[in-house]
């Protein structure tokens, strides 16, 4: 049994709106001041600054831009990162924890600018996001945590008791829930479509379906060999995050690919979309293996994304987990149809911190862990003017050491299945201890 047994669609609910598609092939320039590697958010970002800088730029994308994971993901503009304040304090000190925080409120609002100020046409509404909590312990540290939030960052965030979170969410799954207005849902395709658009139109030249196979140092820049020929680079820009091969052999040990999966209800009676998502916000919840869902733009349906611990062809089982997890939030739904079932590769980092970082002259903007949203439009401008030398506007509190390579690993994840195991084993004592 695969996706299509019970799903209708393997492909993107956001295709249907806005298809991936092939470019014009253009003509491959001999010299160039930038070679990009990748044309999803980080890379195009990256290049329309550079382009607008008056820099001969060119990204090589090795499927049709996009077809990475930024026309694949939930739309969600979370913006956050995976280690707590805590962890991440512990591990990088205290100065470079609040760095990040900060940097977080400054990507998403710029995001919200950025899209206003170029008329991207992307269905971004700033609706908020409501964290469920699995108990009320958990949600004692969750509303501890809210109101942390809106002191330090002046971000409105609030608790929500379960005695009300029905008027949040139609579900009883939840002891309650944390909301924060700082995070809203767009259509992730149409964004891209729509860096795209600015991104040729500021002089970025794109080569879609053409993969860069190798770079070597040529002088005092780099040789760039792609199918279509070969290019001299004064510098090179990797952005191939979740996709990234043996081309740049460095970043592979340092990036693991892991399967992530939405799936996208047919359309729902609009009386039961009002009663399960009376506000239409974004929302999640704090499991490893835990879900995060949304409306659809136009509030029709409910897209539901979450892990998937497959590693080849594209078997039923995430999808019936995800459906599983649907029903067991939203038991309304146990019967539904799924119109939509699709999974693209997030890129994970030992430490799950996004970087922009240099190795032997490249220069590396990659590792969001599920979140690029904002991070990496955010993190691929900021590597833009790291290149261009412009210290006060590249400066980042994602550019310092590279991440560690992961030992005995070389692109094949084999480790994988185990570390997936025991999520759902911390999982599974989480919820024992919080619902005893
Ligand atoms: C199912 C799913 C759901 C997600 N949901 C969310 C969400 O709700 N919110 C959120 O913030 N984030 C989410 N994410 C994460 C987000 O989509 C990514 O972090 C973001 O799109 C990364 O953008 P990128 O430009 O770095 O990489 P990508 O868009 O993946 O682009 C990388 C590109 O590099 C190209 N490439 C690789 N190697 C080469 C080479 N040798 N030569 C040329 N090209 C190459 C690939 O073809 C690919 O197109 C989700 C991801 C997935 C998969």
């Amino acid at each position: 049994m695969n996706t299509s047994t019970v799903a209708d669609k393997s492909t993107p609910y956001w295709w249907e709106a806005a298809p991936v598609k092939p470019l014009p092939r253009q003509p491959l320039a001999k010299k160039l001041d930038v070679v990009i590697l990748g044309a999803g958010f980080a890379g195009l970002a990256a290049g329309m600054v550079l382009a607008r800088e008056g820099r001969s730029v060119a990204a090589f994308d090795a499927m049709h831009p996009g077809e990475g994971a930024s026309s694949r993901n939930g739309g969600v503009t979370s913006g956050t990162i995976r280690p707590d304040f805590a962890t991440m304090s512990k591990h990088f000190g205290e100065e470079r924890a609040l760095a990040v925080e900060y940097e977080g409120k400054a990507a998403r609002e710029f995001l919200y600018e950025f899209i206003r100020t170029e008329g991207l046409d992307c269905d971004f509404k700033l609706v908020g996001h409501f964290k469920g909590a699995l108990g009320y312990n958990q949600y004692d540290k969750m509303a501890r945590s809210a109101d942390r939030l809106a002191k330090l960052l002046a971000v409105d965030s609030y608790a929500v008791p379960h005695a009300s979170q029905r008027d949040y969410i139609g579900t009883d799954f939840y002891r309650g829930g944390t909301v924060r207005m700082d995070i809203g849902g767009l259509h992730p395709a149409k964004l891209h479509a729509e860096l795209l658009r600015v991104a040729l139109a500021s002089g970025l030249t794109v080569h879609a379906n053409t993969p860069v196979t190798a770079i070597t140092r040529e002088g005092d820049g780099f040789r760039v060999t792609t199918p279509a020929g070969v290019v001299q680079a004064r510098q090179v820009l990797v952005c191939t995050n979740g996709y990234t091969d043996g081309a740049v052999p460095y970043l592979r040990r340092r990036l693991v690919p892991v399967r992530a999966r939405i799936i996208a209800t047919e359309v729902l009676a609009p009386e039961l979309m009002a009663r399960l998502m009376p506000k239409l916000m974004m929302m999640g919840e704090s499991r490893h293996l835990g879900f995060y869902y949304r409306p659809s733009p136009d509030g029709t349906r409910i897209l539901l994304g979450g892990r998937d611990s497959s590693r080849q062809g594209d078997p039923a089982a995430p999808t019936l987990r995800l459906r599983a997890g649907l029903a067991e939030i939203f038991p309304e739904l146990e019967a539904v149809r799924l119109a939509h079932s699709w999974y693209g590769n997030v890129a994970m980092n030992r430490d799950m911190i996004p970087r922009i970082f240099e190795k032997d002259g490249l220069v590396y903007a990659s590792g969001f862990c599920g979140s690029g949203v904002v991070w990496a439009p955010w993190v691929g401008m900021r590597a833009a003017y790291k290149l261009m030398g412009r210290a006060e506007q590249a400066r980042s509190a994602f550019d310092f050491r590279p991440p560690a390579a992961v030992p005995l690993y070389r692109g094949n994840p084999w480790f994988m299945p185990a570390i997936i195991k025991g999520y759902a084993v911390q999982d599974q004592i989480a919820w024992w201890r919080t619902r005893r």
